[in-house]
């Protein structure tokens, strides 16, 4: 048994797999480079038979990566098998995630045959797997509604077979902590040849128990994690990377157990996940939601300043929070601006932080105090979020109020040409968002959500938008944020549109 908890991350998979997170090949890789810094385990990168795209994303992970082991996912059958070891072939650590479900209404309605074959099966995909690849894990898809001598034999007859991960997944989010650690514990003390594997768990959150079942699962030897950062994924979304790591962490009285997660890396990789899937972390979440570190009870504030433990179980730093201690004014040079941003995962030549720090000084004097959250705007709103914006917003002119029908006017830039247009709505943003509309020739953009939020302090904070809209039958999120709302909302709305026109490019 691993003297570690083995954190595979599937961000990138399951997380993935959200409707309008869609990401770009370009954006998986960096996010991948991120999970390398965390210092992941495994990384899911992708489930290979799925797409064209799919293939080259997992191919091109893999050739990057040095640390984690790259595993593409594959459904127990020989195609899907075949085209998950091309997949993962240039990777140093490759391995090949084959599944199927074991559950009798899996083996019944999806399958559509017996538990016989499903075994057979099953027994057959290791095999195969493990001719083309050193590293095979097995998921028994649906374990939680398994039979229980069933899925014994199962994992029995897949470790024989050469599969060295067994994952014992609650793939709908139906188990409790005390049922599923039960269930851990038994399957380690009935099958025979337990031993020669690890026990994987995938837990998700339909009952809001993904984290307390995975933890249950380590207690009962469960050593291989499996979860996404920010809880992303299918429905409720899968255990979240952050909640587990810190519980190990601040719990280690408890759990006596570590991970080689480097947690300080945990905060930017929670926002640059969440700036490239345009998918918002709700602000109570735990470890990473804007309010997770904030005391807002008077009688807490005092007790704080007084010492840190006595309302804090953790420090921000221990994440990654940082700049708590110095405030970034107009009077703050140019070095203290590149150093906090190489802090929040950015690095610029000089002759960039010259541009930037023009643009920094403008935020500086209107805001006087410039915070983390300033910046990640400022970075955002010149366009480096590690993929470059196809739509530019150059000018926008509005003219609204209660007694006149709401005009906007809109310039932006497609491909360096200045592009403009004029557009009547009901409202201010309707009437960008057509004049839009109007320039590119879209027709039939559907807006689903729009939300604004305030993301950062003070009378002079920035405003965030997010949208989501759908053209065709893909589904996209947008971010944008400005001090001005209508202009936030202009860019959360291009920012949509180019994920759409990059997709287009990336699908084979
Ligand atoms: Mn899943």
């Amino acid at each position: 048994m691993s003297d570690k908890i083995l954190i595979f991350d599937t961000t990138l998979r399951d997380g993935e797999q959200v409707p309008g997170a869609s990401l770009t090949r370009v954006e998986k890789l960096e996010i991948a480079k991120q999970l390398e810094r965390l210092n992941v385990d495994v990384i899911e990168a992708g489930f290979p038979i799925s797409s064209p795209g799919d293939l080259e994303s997992v191919k091109e992970i893999s050739k990057a990566l040095k640390k984690p082991i790259i595993a593409g996912l594959a459904r127990a059958v020989k195609k899907d098998i075949e085209a998950c070891a091309e997949g993962v072939k240039p990777a140093k650590h490759p391995r090949i995630h084959t599944f199927i479900g074991t559950s009798d209404i899996h083996v019944k309605f999806i399958t559509n045959t017996t538990r016989e074959e499903v075994l057979r099966r099953s027994i057959e995909a290791v095999k195969l797997a493990r001719n083309l690849c050193p590293d095979v894990e097995y998921s028994a898809m649906d374990a939680t509604r398994t039979d229980f001598d069933y899925l014994c034999k199962i994992v029995e007859e897949t470790i024989r077979a050469g599969a060295s991960t067994i994952n014992i997944p609650d793939s709908v989010g139906y188990s409790e902590p005390g049922e599923y650690g039960n269930l851990i514990k038994r399957l380690m003390n009935t099958v025979p040849n337990v031993n020669k594997a690890i026990i994987a768990v995938h837990c998700h959150n339909d009952l809001g128990l993904a984290t307390a079942n995975s933890l249950a699962a380590i207690q009962a030897g469960a050593r291989q994690i499996e979860c996404t950062i920010n809880g992303l994924g299918e429905r409720a979304g899968n255990a979240s990377l952050e909640e587990i790591v810190m519980t190990l962490k601040v719990r280690k009285d408890i759990y006596k157990i570590d991970t080689n997660i480097k947690t300080e890396e945990i905060y930017k990789t929670s926002k640059m996940v969440t700036r490239f899937t345009g998918i918002p972390v709700q602000v109570n979440k735990a470890i990473v939601g804007q309010n997770a570190f904030s005391h807002a009870s008077g009688i807490h504030q005092d007790a704080i300043l007084k010492n840190d433990s006595t309302f804090g179980i953790m420090t921000p730093k221990s994440i990654g929070i940082i700049g708590h201690e110095i405030v970034l004014t107009a009077r703050s040079g140019k070095h203290a601006l590149k150093h906090r941003l190489e802090e929040l995962g950015f690095k610029f030549s000089d002759s960039e932080i010259l541009e930037l720090y023009g643009k920094f000084l403008e935020i500086a004097d209107k805001k006087k105090e410039v915070f983390d959250d300033d910046l990640m705007a400022l970075m955002e709103s010149v366009g480096k979020k590690g993929t470059e914006a196809i739509y530019h917003l150059d000018y926008i002119y509005v003219a609204t109020g209660n007694k006149m029908v709401p005009t906007a006017t809109v310039r932006i830039k497609v491909k360096g040409k200045d592009e403009q247009a004029a557009a009547i709505g009901d409202g201010p943003v309707d009437a960008a968002y057509n004049a839009v509309n109007e320039i590119l020739g879209e027709k039939d953009v559907k807006l689903l959500d729009y939300q604004i939020r305030s993301v950062t302090s003070g009378k002079e904070a920035m405003g965030e938008v997010s949208v989501r809209i759908r053209k065709g039958g893909t589904e996209v999120n947008g971010r944008g944020i400005s001090t001005d709302v209508i202009e936030a909302s202009v860019k959360a709305y291009l920012d949509a549109l180019s994920k759409i026109e990059r997709a287009k490019k990336v699908k084979i």
